[in-house]
């Protein structure tokens, strides 16, 4: 039924826009994907999931691709003192067969994974071309001078949407939340059990695996100020952060990094829109909508989430705005909860505040992840 669409656009190759291509084209929907970037990269970062996407990776039909490549693994553990001791353990129970709780994966092998799935699914994907206008009966013009028109747009363009400044100009700017992320790309440490954090003086880690032989590591860090941290200083600042943690296994990843672990800094930021998510046949999903900061590892898993819900209210639905509608109605609460839940994480983390509170908001947001969507 498709709510009468019989063709698409996807404006944004990441993983929100490819899920929403392999889902809509499997229905039958003739999807163009457009993506700025000609070489269609993700950038060399790990990324966490949880046993909540790998049941989104089964709706996609990837799980079995991503099982051959990247890391499964189950609970979380929270490790304190010089002995690295066990202090606390989350639960990360399985939601589908064949998937354990929780995982890892470079970001690049999973961008390779869902692209390929794209193809597959017939979706014609232009690459090295950007949309640069809209409008919201369907009217697109790109960045190559062409124009089209399309049943359905659906802007997939990140957190800093084109599509979502052209129509929702009245949406809330992004908010700096006073804390910056590193990672870094390592070999596997052999006693990693699970995914591992440890909580420091306003600073907090975490190792997970990305691969049988690789893993990354994470590190919050409070920056009351949004300033540029010069490239080269990088493996001496994130040294100097690892050695405030009594841990040894912090302190044989601080001695193994170097010029090669791929180092990464990233100022956190957020913003979400107010609904409607939708104007006219123009629709937002992923980090042009909600974006949130890492501290629930749920931003890709809540795209994919998108396209996956967008596709049922899509096939259910005979008309295209009680559709998108009924998409954007289902998904708010949970994309609320996930970017207000992990903002207030942020808030604990660098004021030092409540390690209790901190914990039940990890574990009451992991709980409310695994309700059906
Ligand atoms: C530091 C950090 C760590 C994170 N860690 C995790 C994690 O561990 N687990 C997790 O689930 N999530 C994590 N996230 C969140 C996750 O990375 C994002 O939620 C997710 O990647 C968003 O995907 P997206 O496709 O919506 O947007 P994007 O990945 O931003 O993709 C948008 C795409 O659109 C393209 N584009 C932009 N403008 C145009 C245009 N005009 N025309 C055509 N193409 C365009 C861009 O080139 C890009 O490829 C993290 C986020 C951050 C900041």
């Amino acid at each position: 039924m498709n709510a009468g669409v019989k063709s698409a656009l996807v404006i944004g190759g990441g993983f929100s826009g490819m899920a929403a291509a392999i889902m809509l084209a499997r229905q039958g929907v003739a999807v163009t994907l457009v993506e700025t970037d000609p070489d269609w990269q993700s950038y060399g970062a790990g990324i966490s999931l949880h046993g909540v996407t790998f049941r989104a990776f089964k709706t996609l039909g990837i799980l079995d691709a991503f099982a051959d490549v990247g890391a499964m693994t189950d609970d979380v553990d929270i490790c304190a003192g010089p002995q690295d001791a066990v202090v606390m353990t989350l639960p990360a129970p399985p939601m589908v067969e064949g998937a354990l709780g929780n995982g890892g994966i470079m970001r690049p092998a999973l961008a390779r994974i869902m692209a390929d799935a794209v193809r597959a699914a017939g979706v014609t994907v232009r690459l090295g071309v950007g949309a640069t206008a809209l409008d919201q009966d369907g009217h697109v013009t790109f960045g190559d001078g062409g124009s089209d028109r399309y049943d359905l747009v659906i802007g997939a363009d990140g957190f800093k949407s084109t599509v979502r400044a052209a129509l929702w100009p009245e949406a809330p700017k992004a908010r700096y939340i006073g804390q910056a992320v590193w990672r870094a790309v390592m070999p596997r440490p052999p006693e990693l059990r699970t995914v591992t954090m440890w909580m420091g003086p306003r600073l907090k880690a975490g190792i997970n695996a990305v691969s049988a032989t690789e893993s990354y590591l994470f590190l919050t860090e409070d920056r009351p100020t949004n300033d540029r941290v010069p490239p080269e200083t990088f493996v001496p600042t994130l040294k100097a952060l690892l050695g405030k943690f009594p841990s040894p296994l912090l302190a044989r990843v601080r001695d193994g990094l170097n010029a090669d672990s791929q180092i990464v800094y990233r100022p956190l930021e957020n913003m979400l829109l107010p609904l409607p998510w939708h104007k006219g046949r123009v629709v937002l999903i992923g980090d042009a909508v909600h974006a949130t900061t890492p501290h629930m590892a749920s931003g890709a898993l809540m795209g994919l989430e998108d396209a996956i819900v967008l596709a049922e209210e899509l096939a259910r639905a005979t008309d295209l705005d009680g559709a998108l509608g009924a998409f954007a109605t289902r998904r708010w609460e949970r994309c609320r909860m996930i970017v207000e839940n992990s903002a207030r994480l942020a808030e604990i983390e660098v004021t030092g505040g409540d390690q209790k509170e901190h914990a039940d908001i990890m574990r009451s947001t992991m709980i409310g992840i695994a309700q059906p969507i």
